[in-house]
C-alpha cells in the first residue's frame, strides 16, 4: 500500500481525508524502451518504481482544467501505518499540495488574468482561435512547465498538453515523481498558431505580460521550458537546445531549466536519454533549492 498523510487543514475543519504522500517515479526503464511510441504509451504509463511491497496504482484519471487541480484531494486514500524508506524520494517537496490558505485576492487576480486572456485580440492569433488556451494545474505548484503554443487539440479542448505530446509530457512530469495535477503548465502563446507553425516574434510579445503575471501569480521554485522555440523564447537566445540543456537560467529571477519537448521526442526516440537527463537535472536544481 502506499503511504498516505492525512490532510491536516481538512481535519482541523473536521473532515478525514487520506492522500497518497507522493506518487511513484517513473523508471527509467520505461523511458528508454524504444518499443513504444515514446513515454506516452499507455500501458507503459503504470510501468512504475514501487517498494517491493506496494501495489501499482490504478489508472490515472484523465484532468481537465481546474478540476484536476483539487481530484487528489477528493481522493481519499486508506491510511497505513507502515513506513516507507524505499520511496525514491524522501522530501516533503513530494507530499501531495502544499496548504496555501487561498486570499480571496488572489482568487480575483486567477479570474481577471483568465477573463483578460480570454478576450485578448492583440494579435492576429485571435482571428482563428477556437479558443483561448489559458494554463492548468496547481496555481501554488514549485514547478511550472511552459511549452509553445496550443496545437489543433489544445485549441479544440481549451488545456495545454492535451493530445499525445501530452501524454507524454505527464509521464515527463511523472519521471520527476510528479503528477500533471502537482504541476502549472502553461504556453508562452495562449492561442494556436495557424498549422502549428512556430509563434512569431510579435506574437510572442503580445502574450508575454499573461504568461508574466501567471510567473507572478503562481510564484514556482523551478521553470521548465519545455522544447527549443519555448526554451529560445524565454531566453532571448538563438543558442542551439543542445547548448542550452544542463545549465541553471533564469527567468524573472526563478530558476529555469530546459527539457527537449515531447512532440519531437516522439519523433526522435533516441533523444529520450537526453531527456531523461534533462528532467534528472531539473530536479537536482529543484532540489538544491529545498536546502
Ligand atoms: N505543444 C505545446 O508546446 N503546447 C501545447 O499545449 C501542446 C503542444
Amino acid at each position: 500500500m502506499e503511504e498516505s498523510v492525512r490532510l491536516q487543514y481538512l481535519e482541523a475543519m473536521g473532515i478525514d481525508v487520506w492522500v497518497p504522500r507522493h506518487p511513484p517515479v517513473v523508471a527509467k526503464q520505461a523511458f528508454d524502451d524504444s518499443e513504444n511510441v515514446g513515454w506516452a504509451s499507455q500501458s507503459e504509463a503504470h510501468r512504475v518504481v514501487f517498494p517491493d511491497n506496494e501495489a501499482a496504482p490504478t489508472q490515472e484519471q484523465p484532468t481537465t482544467g481546474e478540476t484536476a487541480v483539487n481530484r487528489q484531494h477528493a481522493e481519499p486514500a486508506p491510511p497505513t501505518a507502515a513506513s516507507d524508506s524505499s520511496h525514491k524520494f524522501e522530501s516533503d517537496a513530494f507530499a501531495p499540495l502544499p496548504h496555501h490558505p487561498k486570499p480571496h485576492t488572489d482568487d480575483l487576480a486567477w479570474k481577471d488574468l483568465q477573463h483578460q486572456v480570454s478576450i485578448c485580440r492583440a494579435c492576429s492569433l485571435c482571428e482563428t482561435r477556437t479558443q483561448t488556451v489559458f494554463g492548468v494545474g496547481n496555481k501554488h505548484a514549485d514547478w511550472l512547465l511552459i511549452g509553445e503554443a496550443p496545437g489543433r487539440d489544445e485549441d479544440l479542448q481549451g488545456e495545454p498538453f492535451v493530445g499525445r505530446a501530452g501524454q507524454l509530457l505527464n509521464e515527463m512530469i511523472r519521471a520527476i515523481g510528479l503528477r500533471r495535477e502537482q504541476v502549472y503548465i502553461a504556453n508562452m502563446l495562449k492561442c494556436r498558431p495557424p498549422n502549428n507553425r512556430d509563434p512569431q516574434a510579435d506574437e510572442v510579445a503580445a502574450c508575454h505580460g499573461f504568461l508574466k503575471r501567471q510567473i507572478e501569480l503562481i510564484q514556482p521554485k523551478l521553470i521548465l521550458a519545455v522544447g527549443r522555440i519555448a526554451a529560445q523564447n524565454l531566453l532571448h537566445t538563438q543558442q542551439p537546445l543542445s547548448r542550452l540543456r544542463g545549465m541553471r537560467h533564469e527567468l524573472e529571477g526563478i530558476p529555469l531549466t530546459v527539457v527537449h519537448h515531447p512532440a519531437y521526442l516522439l519523433r526522435s526516440l533516441p533523444e529520450k536519454a537526453k531527456a531523461w537527463e534533462d528532467l534528472q537535472f531539473a530536479l537536482s536544481v529543484y532540489q538544491s533549492l529545498e536546502q
